[in-house]
């Protein structure tokens, strides 16, 4: 973008990376979806940087306590600065035909990571879409390197494929879902292409793999924008094929329940930072918890723990989420959370639950569905506190018990 004004807070890890990789030229830039969100003036998740230097010359700079090179086929190094961890790649190109033959992938499907080194431009060119092809190096000025066009077509708010998005889409239909993400996080708007190769190509969203579509799935959940996430991709006439039981409840009559409870969680994260998975899954599975916090329930009235009932539970949760399966230690929490749904429910023997790691969410879980569901209000719980902890995957820490 250029303009003096642009003067965005970045992160200090990430920068200082940056800075010694060029010290040692290296050309190196932030890329992706961090320079996006800083040009559209959100705070960006992560950090990623590209570089000239290969992995194994970024892996020796930094030393065997930084670096580790991660992935056989498709390295890229994770390197660790200030206690946080930052994915630093090799520039890469799109390989021909000849190597790309040469290289399959592990598992079958195509990996966009499949590629050789290239040159920046080249880098830029093999990523997805306009807005994402952008580098910013922050030891000019934070200066934008704009191969592709990405900074005019985020003034323009437009999704604009790199390359024909039939092809693309057809490559890696991951790309999809990634597109209907654009739109609905940040208002943006598909080109012609990019929405009709939407509709034509929706149904190959199939042939990605679970663990990657799982993998969407949850970043969706560590950001503010559920609602809006879901209800595009809905359109899309993905979510049919992503999580068939929400695309059911949003084809039911529903829909306003299920995106008034996403859209209050939605609400309540932009208030404070993101929010944890054992809060956010739940609310995505709110017809799994009403159901079985209904007394007379298989679960029985009040889920009082009783043997199996974990295992029932977590279950559920995976009915629920089919066909993605949830880590155990994911199910674990959310399981906690929502036993403890049916106490808050009844006000009965809360004082046991105050201590549990997991209480806070289940008080807050509580709040965003109670007005929405008819359940009683709750003042006994404790207010959202969100601004002064909970950054993604972060809980607050339970008071250690004295033993007796
Ligand atoms: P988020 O805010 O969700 O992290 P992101 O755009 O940064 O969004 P990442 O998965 O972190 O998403 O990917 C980083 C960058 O890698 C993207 O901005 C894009 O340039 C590129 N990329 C990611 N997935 C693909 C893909 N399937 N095809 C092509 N390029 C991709
Ligand atoms: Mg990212």
């Amino acid at each position: 973008m250029g303009k003096p004004e642009f003067n965005p807070r970045l992160d200090r890890g990430a920068v200082q990376i940056i800075s010694r990789l060029r010290e040692a030229g290296h050309e190196t830039y932030l890329v992706g979806g961090a320079v996006r969100d800083l040009l559209v003036g959100e705070n960006p998740k992560d950090f990623d940087i590209s570089t000239s230097a290969t992995p194994e010359q970024v892996s020796a700079f930094f030393g065997k306590r930084k670096a580790r090179i991660i992935g056989r086929r498709f390295k890229i190094v994770h390197v660790y600065e200030r206690g946080t961890l930052y994915e630093v790649a090799t520039f890469r190109r799109t390989p021909n035909e000849k190597e790309r033959s040469a290289r399959p992938s592990d598992d079958g499907e195509i990996v966009w990571r499949d590629n050789v080194w290239g040159s920046p431009e080249e880098d830029a060119n093999r990523r997805d879409f306009t807005v994402n092809a952008l580098f910013l190096d922050p030891t000019d000025k934070n200066k934008i390197i704009d191969y592709c066009g990405g900074v005019a077509d985020i003034e323009d708010k437009k999704v604009r494929s790199l390359g024909d998005p039939m092809i693309r889409f057809t490559e890696d239909p991951v790309r999809m879902l990634r597109a209907v993400k654009l739109k609905a996080q940040y208002g943006f708007e598909f080109e012609d292409d990019v929405e009709k190769a939407i509709r034509e190509l929706a149904l190959k969203i199939t042939l990605v793999s679970q663990r990657r579509l799982y993998e969407e799935i949850l970043k969706i959940t560590y950001k503010p924008y559920m609602a809006k996430t879901m209800e595009a991709c809905h359109e899309a006439g993905l979510l049919e094929h992503i999580i068939p039981n929400i695309s059911d409840i949003l084809s039911s009559e529903d829909k306003d329940t299920y995106l008034n409870i996403l859209n209050e969680r939605d609400v309540l994260i932009t208030q404070g930072g993101t929010l944890s998975r054992a809060y956010s899954l739940p609310i995505l599975a709110y017809r799994y918890v009403e159901k079985c916090l209904n007394p007379g329930s298989k679960f029985g009235d009040h889920w009082e723990h009783r043997e199996g009932i974990d295992r029932e539970l977590r279950q559920a949760v995976n009915d629920f989420m089919k066909p993605h399966n949830m880590t155990r230690i994911i199910a674990a929490r959310v399981k906690d959370v929502m036993m403890m749904q049916g106490r808050i429910l009844a006000n009965k023997n809360i004082n046991k639950i105050r201590r549990h790691p997991e209480f806070f969410y289940a008080s807050l879980l509580y709040r965003t569905m109670a007005p929405h569901l008819g359940w009683p209000e709750a003042d006994f719980l404790p207010e959202p506190r969100l601004s002064s902890h909970h950054k993604a995957g972060q809980r607050p820490k339970a008071k250690k018990r004295r033993s007796p």
